[in-house]
């Protein structure tokens, strides 16, 4: 008989949580205006708003925390990352930076400008995530969003939804001048079509188009181990092969990679941009320096820059892989058993809950996911994020909603922080509200809401 799965670790310290009554969440959703984001963490009792930063350190990595060197210059901790980074990424130069976001802003410096200089320039990849995108607009280039087509069916089962489409990569990269485009980003899981991987011949075939065309080809890593974990489970060829030999060669095609830690390091916060060339990490040197600090801490305090030397071991290891993905999957499992309607196949780190047939009631200028997500808390104190219509804000110049194609509620699993006991507490939540679901006929309207990214702060109003 094969004995059942197990995690590979024991819990050392808890954490309590609170489950509330229904009508003190009543009270509580009402005063955060509808809005989850306004709700105190106290009045959650299952967190899945996100998976970034919220993951639980291993004794390994508080002990780091002990051991921090706070020396502004040539710190111990600095080189015990630069050690991990070296040996797990393959990168000989790293700069830290306070988060993945930094770490953009310092690339994009380099590369782009710092000004406007974008103006004519597009940076190609696959769903660019919104801060990448941000960054990147922000200099007044574009993102061109090359992602397979399949990404944007949700009952699709493609095993990499997250693929760069090679055929059109290689009509932009003809059809367009080589300086209008500084660089090409690969986003490895790709988080904004659902956590979703990129196979090893998808990268390696991004990788000799970047070559032939001359553009350098730099990854955005938050979830490369989760990446490389799919790779191993997923694509033929590399099922014999260890996790750290298939994240060796994923990054051997890279020029450079951003990073935020807060992902697949396993720290609460902190972030780096690497380098294979010298000259380039020389040249965004100068503005690590500037924006974040000196090179050998950049954003990052001593302790922390060790905490994460110690997470990137940890996160490449199968058997941490297997638990953390595995729970992910079982959660989405139990709700497709349930017959509920969720994005396929379960990524990396989220569960998708596709709310336009969740709610089928429920008008598009009402908010639907949003009104899914209220519901789910309502149920059972489980928070979710809406990525859906108050998400997409309007648009800049009709100053009209915008809706998007699919109104998701995404379930974001922290790394090794609930039990599938939680998990299984979550699928009857959920469960619950789907049992009931006819009788949610109404969502909400905005009462206010600011003039970028809303959705942190806007305020509704219940109809009906
Ligand atoms: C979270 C994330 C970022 C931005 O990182 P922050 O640490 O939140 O600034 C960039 N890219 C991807 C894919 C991410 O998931």
């Amino acid at each position: 008989m094969e004995l059942p799965f197990a995690e590979p670790w024991r819990i050392k310290s808890i954490e309590t949580i609170r489950r509330s009554r229904p009508d003190e969440r009543e009270a509580w959703i009402r005063e955060a205006r509808h809005n989850l984001f306004n709700l105190r963490s106290e009045q959650v009792y299952i967190d899945l708003l996100t998976d970034s930063g919220t993951g639980a350190m291993s004794a390994e990595q508080w002990s780091e925390i002990m051991l921090g060197d706070e020396s502004y210059a040539g710190a111990s901790s600095y080189y015990k990352l630069k050690e991990s980074i070296e040996e797990i990424l393959g990168f000989p130069h790293f700069l830290p930076t306070h988060q993945g976001r930094a770490a953009e802003n310092v690339l994009f410096s380099s590369l782009i400008g710092t000004g406007n200089e974008g103006q004519g320039m597009i940076v190609p990849g696959n769903s660019h995530f919104d801060t990448t995108k941000g960054h990147i607009e922000f200099r007044h280039a574009e993102a061109l969003d090359l992602t397979i087509a399949e990404a944007f069916d949700t009952e699709s089962e493609h095993p990499f939804k997250g693929n760069v489409d090679l055929e059109r990569l290689e009509a932009f990269f003809k059809a367009t001048p080589r300086q209008r485009i500084p660089l090409f980003m690969l986003t490895i899981t790709c988080n904004s079509s659902g956590g979703q991987p990129v196979s090893m011949e998808n990268i390696r075939g991004v990788s000799a188009l970047c070559k032939r065309f001359g553009v350098p080809l730099f990854i955005d890593s938050a979830r490369f181990a989760e990446n490389a974990y799919f790779i191993k489970v997923r694509e033929e060829g590399y099922g014999g092969k260890g996790i750290r030999e298939i994240v060796r060669e994923m990054f051997a095609f890279a020029d450079g990679a951003t990073m935020s830690s807060k992902k697949d390091g396993i720290v609460n916060i902190g972030g780096f941009v690497a380098f294979r060339a010298r000259e380039d990490f020389e040249r965004a040197m100068t503005f690590n320096i500037m924006y974040e600090g000196f090179n050998t801490y950049g954003g990052m305090a001593g302790r922390d820059l060790g905490a994460l030397s110690v997470g990137l071991r940890e996160a490449t290891t199968f058997e941490y892989l297997e638990a953390r993905i595995g729970q992910v999957g079982r959660l989405g499992a139990s709700l497709i058993a349930g017959g509920i309607p969720i994005q396929k196949p379960c990524g990396g780190h989220a569960i998708y809950l596709n709310a336009l047939r969740f709610l089928e009631a429920v008008p598009r200028g009402e908010y639907v996911a949003q009104t899914l997500a209220v519901e789910l808390y309502r149920e059972g104190g489980v928070r979710g994020v809406e990525i859906g219509a108050i998400m997409a804000d309007r648009d800049p110049v009709t100053r009209a909603d915008r809706f998007p194609a699919l109104e998701l509620v995404r379930l974001a699993i922290p790394r090794r922080v609930y039990t599938d006991l939680h998990m299984e507490y979550v699928a009857a939540v959920v469960g619950a509200v789907w049992e009931r679901r006819k009788a949610v006929t109404r969502g909400y309207r905005i009462t206010r809401e600011a003039s970028i990214l809303r959705h942190f702060t806007v305020e509704l109003e219940a109809l009906g």
